[in-house]
């Protein structure tokens, strides 16, 4: 059990925080906790049957989705099982469904997201039909400014977790590189999401999950 006045912190942080995606035009569901989440995500969010892809997520790895996702109940773009990975996650964005992590969103409403190869980010701008992001209260931050911060903030996580040879791997510190492995190269951020209702949903989760 996680201290209380933390969860209450996250409570209301989230609730806060799904009222303005709403208002922006995303669904939004609040979970305690993952396994609420998962529930969530499996029973009412993703029907049965869909083409799904996948963005790289540690909070989807915290859920543990993947063995439910590598059944006959999916048609699965695996990006972690695959020969070319650039092929899948290419033709990830035709898939009906695409799950992914978030790496900052703001109390007001907006996401924003950070990639290396923008395969994450293509889907999420302008790819599947409907995109499930999965992500936890520790995700929220109070400006779109302060968004932008930790999205380069966590970018050396995101390179250790992904093995990149980049000089923030060796020390923590972002030394704004200009190599192969960078992962900063593709900022989106979506403001508002009431160009296709329906199309982005979110949920929320009073658990720290990824980073
Ligand atoms: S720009 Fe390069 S060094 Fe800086 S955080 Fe991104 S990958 Fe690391």
């Amino acid at each position: 059990m996680g201290n209380r006045y933390r969860t209450w912190f996250g409570e209301q942080r989230g609730n806060r925080a799904a009222a303005a995606f709403r208002e922006k035009g995303w669904r939004v569901w609040y979970a305690e906790d993952r396994e609420v989440a998962k529930k969530l995500l499996f029973e009412t969010c993703l029907p049965k049957g869909v083409t799904v892809g996948l963005g790289g997520s540690e909070t989807l790895a915290a859920l543990e989705v993947l063995p439910a996702l590598r059944t006959a109940d999916y048609h699965l773009f695996d990006r972690y099982n695959c020969a070319d990975h650039f092929a899948m996650c290419r033709d990830s964005l035709l898939a009906e469904y695409f799950l992914t992590g978030a790496n900052a969103l703001t109390i007001t409403g907006e996401m924003v997201n950070i990639d290396c190869s923008g395969s994450r980010v293509a889907a999420m701008a302008y790819g599947p039909r409907h995109i499930i992001v999965v992500a936890g209260v520790n995700k929220i931050v109070d400006t779109l400014d302060e968004a932008v911060a930790r999205v380069h903030a966590i970018a050396p996580m995101n390179c250790k977790r992904n093995n990149h040879k980049t000089p923030c791997v060796e020390t923590g510190l972002c030394a704004d590189c200009n190599m192969p492995g960078r992962m900063c190269n593709h900022l989106l951020i979506t403001y508002n999401a009431q160009k296709f209702p329906g199309r982005f949903n979110l949920i929320l989760i009073n658990e720290s999950l990824g980073f």
